[in-house]
């Protein structure tokens, strides 16, 4: 029996769906109702529009707490957690810097030292206070906001992924702008789906080659890259992945893939390691058991990899 597939615009990437099994109608329901999560999740998570949850947030808990859904607190924990973790490599307040370095819609710019050191103040976890008492939302200072930007695709996929676990689905693969993918089970005679990752090209008309493929079932991976906005400035790349700790985008890692069960934290922990780069991966690799990392570094036009429990071809 051919898969069924399904697809949407959302998060300002595409989202796909390949899901197998006997009963076809069932199966694009299912995967209908996975795209319909997605999309909803967008109507709440985007920074992108006016009217979505957090948008709201970011306008008024400056000036006093916020209620917010469940869901959304809930999230919001979980990004709160991950930054301790991350030693703050992770951090959903670095909005102020992603739009200083012109990435916020943009593909960047070099700022001004001044208006680096005046968005640095409005970053921070510490700068979020989170009531489990009653779900509210509450910023120290204006200017703190909050961006899901490098956790929010790969939290929609894994919900989407719940709803197709929910409607007896047990055989799927769920993508968001190929940069988050979610296995359920194997496909059809198969041990594992088999995800490919390119070697990034620093040479932006180089064709593709295959770095590694990784094997992926009941599991999901991540991938954070620099290729995908940045720009170059005498001789130096800025990527459109800013360290939280020192204001500057990331530097010298070009690549970084995270595999584990959860979406949410796969999709988070690779921007992580995108940030620490090499020199913080065995402290990433150290957050959970059975994690799969890969980092791939550039220096002089070279890349190094490193990964652990992930297969990679000689590159070079
Ligand atoms: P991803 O592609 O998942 O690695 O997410 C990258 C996006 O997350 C960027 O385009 C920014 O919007 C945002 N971002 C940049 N740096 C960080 C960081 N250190 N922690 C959290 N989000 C970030
Ligand atoms: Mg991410």
């Amino acid at each position: 029996m051919p898969p069924v597939t399904v697809a949407c615009h959302a998060m300002a990437t595409r989202f796909e769906i390949v899901l197998h099994g006997d009963n076809p109608i069932a199966l694009r329901a299912a995967g209908e109702g996975a795209l319909a999560q997605v999309e909803q999740l967008e109507a709440q998570l985007s920074l992108f529009r006016a009217s979505s949850e957090i948008s709201h947030l970011n306008a008024r808990a400056a000036r006093g707490p916020v209620r917010v859904t469940p869901g959304l607190f809930a999230l919001l924990l979980q990004a709160q957690k991950l930054c301790e973790e991350s030693g703050g490599a992770f951090d959903i307040t670095v909005a102020p810097l992603v739009r200083c370095w012109g990435f916020m819609g943009g593909d960047g710019r070099l700022p001004p030292p001044h208006e680096v050191a005046e968005a640095r103040a409005k970053v921070g976890m510490g700068l979020v206070h989170l009531n489990r008492a009653d779900f509210t939302v509450r910023f120290a200072r204006e200017g703190v906001m909050l961006d899901l930007g490098a956790i929010g695709k790969g939290y929609a996929v894994e919900r989407a992924a719940e709803v197709l676990r929910e409607a007896g689905v047990t055989s799927a693969l769920i993508h968001g702008g190929t940069s988050t993918v979610q296995a359920l089970g194997p496909p059809p005679g198969e041990a594992s789906w088999k995800i490919a990752i390119e070697t990034p090209s620093t040479a932006p008309a180089a064709s593709p080659t295959l770095l590694a493929t990784v094997p992926l079932k009941e599991e999901a991976l991540s991938v954070s890259g620099v290729q995908e906005s940045s720009f170059q400035e005498a001789g130096r790349t800025y990527g459109h992945i800013i360290d939280p700790r020192t204001g500057e985008p990331a530097i010298g890692t070009v690549l970084a893939a995270v595999v584990l069960p959860s979406a949410t934290e796969t999709d988070a922990l690779s921007t992580a390691l995108l940030t620490v780069g090499a020199a913080g991966h065995d402290a990433i690799a150290k957050l959970r058991p059975g994690m799969r990392t890969l980092v791939v570094s550039e220096s002089g036009g070279q890349l190094q990899v490193e990964a652990k429990g992930i297969e990679v071809r000689p590159v070079g």
